[in-house]
C-alpha cells in the first residue's frame, strides 16, 4: 500500500518516533530518520532498518529547535529519497516545573521543538504534496493536547497548539488528497516518561516501581502503558486508503485518560 513512498519522521532515533519509522520501513517506505544520540548507535539503527526491510533509510541530525535545520531535513530527504509523501512531526521534549519557576529557555525550546518545527516542516512539504495530490501529515500530539496537567505549561501549550495546527492544515488541504491528523497518546514508556518517573521517585523518596504505578493511576483509568508499536500501527493506518477521509482529527490512544 505504501511501497516506494518517502516518509520523514522527526525525533526518530528512539522512543515512539523510532517505532513509527520502523513501521513505515516495514511497509516498504523509504524513511529519513532524525534525532539525537550516539552516532554509532544511530548508524546501526539506520543500517539494520535498511537491511531488514530492503528500503532506503537516511539520517539527519537536524535540530528541530532551529527552523533552518528543519528546512534542511526536508531538503536532504527530498534530495536523497525523493519527494516527501509522509511527514510525521514527532520530535518532542518535556520539562516539569511550576509556572513561576519555569525556565524561559525551556519554554522557548518546547515551543520551538514541539510546535514550531511542525509548522516549518509542513510548510516545506505541502506545496509538493498538493502538486502530487497525495500526502499524509501526522503530528504526535498528546493527551496534553486535549487536557491539561499542572507544572507542564510549555508542553500543554505546545500540544494544544499542535492540535489547532492540525485542524488548519486539514482545512487547507481538504480537497488535495492530503490528510493531516494528530495522534494523542497517553502514557508510553519511553525515555521521556522514564525521566518523569525517576524524578518523581527521587522527589517523593519512593521506589521507581511505585512512582511508575502512581503516575499511571493518576491519569489513566486503564492501568497500562501504550506500546510505541501501537502508536506506530495507528500512524500506518492513517496513511491507508481506509483512513482517506479522516482529517483534522486528534485521536486519543490513551487508556481512557481523556474520557474522564
Ligand atoms: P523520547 O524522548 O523517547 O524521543 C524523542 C525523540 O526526539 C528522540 O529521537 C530525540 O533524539 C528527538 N529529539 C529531541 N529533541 C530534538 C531536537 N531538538 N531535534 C531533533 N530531534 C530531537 O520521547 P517519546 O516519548 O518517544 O516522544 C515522542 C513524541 O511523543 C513527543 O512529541 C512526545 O511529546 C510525544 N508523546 C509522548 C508520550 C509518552 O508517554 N512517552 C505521550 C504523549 C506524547
Amino acid at each position: 500500500m505504501l511501497k516506494g513512498k518517502t516518509a520523514v519522521v522527526t525525533g526518530s532515533t528512539g522512543g515512539i518516533g523510532l517505532s513509527i519509522a520502523t513501521a513505515f520501513a516495514a511497509q516498504q517506505c523509504n524513511v529519513r530518520l532524525n534525532g539525537f544520540g550516539d552516532k554509532a548507535e544511530i548508524e546501526n539503527i539506520r543500517k539494520n532498518l535498511a537491511e531488514d526491510h530492503g528500503v532506503k533509510i537516511g539520517y539527519s541530525a537536524a535540530d528541530m529547535s532551529k527552523p533552518a535545520d528543519v528546512r534542511d531535513l526536508i531538503a536532504d530527504a527530498q534530495r536523497e529519497l525523493g519527494p516527501v509523501d509522509i511527514l510525521v512531526n514527532n520530535a518532542g521534549i518535556q520539562h516539569v516545573a511550576p509556572l513561576e519557576d519555569f525556565p524561559d529557555d525551556k519554554w522557548d525550546a518546547i515551543i520551538a521543538i514541539n510546535l514550531s518545527a511542525a509548522f516549518h516542516a509542513t510548510k516545506a512539504v505541502l506545496r509538493g504534496m498538493k502538486e502530487r495530490k497525495w500526502g499524509r501529515i501526522i503530528n504526535t500530539a498528546s493527551s496534553h493536547g486535549l487536557v491539561a496537567s499542572p507544572e507542564k505549561v510549555g508542553y500543554v501549550t505546545a500540544k494544544h497548539g499542535l492540535v489547532g495546527f492540525t485542524k488548519v492544515v486539514a482545512l487547507e488541504t481538504a480537497n488535495s488528497g492530503i490528510t493531516c491528523n494528530a495522534i494523542c497518546p497517553g502514557w508510553v514508556l519511553t525515555p521521556l516518561v522514564q525521566k518523569q518517573i525517576a524524578d518523581r521517585a527521587k522527589a517523593e523518596s519512593i521506589p521507581v516501581e511505585k512512582a511508575q504505578a502512581d503516575l499511571l493511576r493518576e491519569k489513566q483509568p486503564m492501568l497500562k502503558f501504550t506500546a510505541p508499536e501501537q502508536i506506530a500501527d495507528l500512524a500506518v493506518f492513517l496513511c491507508s486508503d481506509s483512513a482517506a477521509t479522516i482529517t483534522g482529527a486528534s485521536l486519543p490512544i490513551d487508556g481512557g485518560w481523556t474520557a474522564q
